[in-house]
């Protein structure tokens, strides 16, 4: 089914509070302490019995510059030899986590992502690469990302990764107006990304990503217009869109973004109802949440036949994988878990050298967690839940168990963003751009919470 998207001002203001973006259910903000790296060994080593295939994700904190809006786990450095020490222990950890996996589980999905991944030297990609390999099951035909920030790499670069086994990256790129640009402390020319973009097809990426953000400093529905138009000029496979939540006291490179110079709310909305209509008239698939797909694009294809999956990095086509997170602050899934590594260099180095996987917070999850975050996941990917398999899957009674939930369903169907009936949820075009909101009414922990440091959903 090819999703189409209302997009209804009334009803988005409406609706319009903060919540979470459910890359995980449930959210970090339930990780805590007393999970550490014993509860992390026996959960991993549990995962060989049905041994599914693995996914990995490795963070490279560094950035050779800050970007003012920049949310991520980084660091901001010129020195470059900063690299030396932590790739070293990455490769540590990399060999301490593959005691815990049986060998031979296929490692079915790698991403590297950042901070920026090409801070490191072609030698150091290929080493890491090198280790990766003498560790885990690599594939030949497994789905290789890679996050690369345009001016951070070379073509000589791009034909490394590709050599090295990689075939998708995403582009990080945000708005080409220089007046944003400048803003933001993100200089960056068409010409350097497109040569990137380029460099990718010519050697055989099999999918580019470019990762944009509205709701940026003196960005207009004219200024952005003519970003998407040059975008979608070279046709990428996937185009991001990511709304910019300016939580300054959260985000310390925040604070140097000048407040007055943000488009108000109105005008943001005007901007993203411009960025759908013109991204759809453009032939691109709404995958949901802010991302766009060619409806060739294993994405698309893959919510056309209900197999979306959504994980840390976003959207996936990989749903049964055990996730190991490596390097600082990455995020693992391992059998009924997440956990985290620590955030820090001066808590990741001592815990590596002391030969200890870096675990420091997580969650094992309870039956009703995984109840909830298949109904979560089933409607953030496919926009719709098949009521039954549901009951028949966690032998319950969905209208028992979810008796509160389901008085405001009546609510939200009144309103026009879904329809509920005994068979299925389905969320209907007016709904898919507020579906945080129909999930938050799946989220245990956000009805008792409703924690304030959540970003606004649109
Ligand atoms: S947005 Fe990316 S490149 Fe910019 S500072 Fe953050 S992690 Fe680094």
């Amino acid at each position: 089914m090819q999703q189409t998207i209302t997009f209804d001002m009334d009803l988005i203001c409406r609706y319009n509070t903060a919540g979470p973006r459910y890359t995980s259910y449930p959210t970090a903000v339930q990780f805590h302490e007393n999970f550490g790296e014993i509860d992390y060994h026996q959960e991993a080593k549990k995962t060989n019995t049905f041994a599914s295939p693995l996914s990995l994700y490795l963070h490279i904190p560094f950035c050779d510059t800050v970007c003012f809006y920049c949310a991520c786990n980084k660091i901001a450095t010129k020195d470059r030899d900063l690299s030396s020490p932590y790739l070293a222990h990455v490769q540590k950890e990399i060999a301490l986590q593959a005691e815990l996996f049986d060998a031979g589980r296929p490692v079915e999905q790698l991403h590297w992502g950042g901070g920026t991944p090409t801070f490191l030297s072609h030698q150091q990609m290929q080493t890491l690469m090198q280790t990766i390999g003498e560790h885990f099951q690599l594939v030949k035909e497994g789905e290789y990302s890679i996050e690369i920030d345009p001016r951070e790499a070379s073509i000589e670069t791009i034909e490394l990764l590709h050599e090295l086994n990689f075939n998708r990256m995403s582009l990080g790129v945000q708005d080409f107006d220089p007046k944003v640009q400048k803003a933001v402390n993100r200089i960056q020319t068409e010409e350097q990304t497109f040569k990137i973009l380029d460099a990718a097809r010519k050697v055989g990426f099999k999918s580019v990503s470019i990762d944009l953000i509205y709701g940026l400093p003196f960005q207009s529905v004219e200024s952005f217009s003519s970003t998407l138009e040059k975008i979608v000029q070279v046709m990428p496979d996937r185009i991001s869109v990511f709304n910019y939540a300016h939580l300054p006291k959260i985000f310390k490179p925040q604070r140097r973004i000048n407040e007055v110079d943000l488009p108000s709310p109105t005008a943001k909305l005007e901007i993203l109802q411009y960025v759908i209509n013109y991204l759809t008239e453009a032939g691109y698939v709404y995958i949901g949440m802010d991302h766009f797909a060619l409806p060739e694009d294993e994405l698309a294809v893959a919510q056309r036949y209900g197999t979306l999956y959504r994980n840390f990095q976003g959207y996936s086509t990989h749903a049964g994988c055990d996730l190991i997170g490596l390097g600082t602050t990455s995020i693992g899934k391992v059998g009924d878990t997440y956990s985290q590594n620590v955030k820090t260099l001066g808590d990741y180095y001592p815990s590596i050298d002391a030969g200890k996987i870096p675990v420091f917070r997580g969650i094992i999850l309870n039956q009703d967690d995984k109840l909830r975050r298949e109904v979560i996941t089933q409607l953030i990917c496919n926009f719709q839940l098949d009521i039954p398999a549901i009951e028949k899957e966690y032998q319950i009674e969905f209208t028992h168990y979810f008796s509160e939930e389901c008085i405001e369903l009546e609510a939200l169907q009144q309103d026009g963003l879904l329809t509920y009936n005994d068979n299925n949820i389905t969320v209907l075009p007016a709904g898919r751009l507020l579906i945080r909101n129909i999930c938050m009414i799946f989220d245990a922990y956000f009805r008792q919470s409703q924690n304030q440091n959540f970003s606004k959903v649109i």
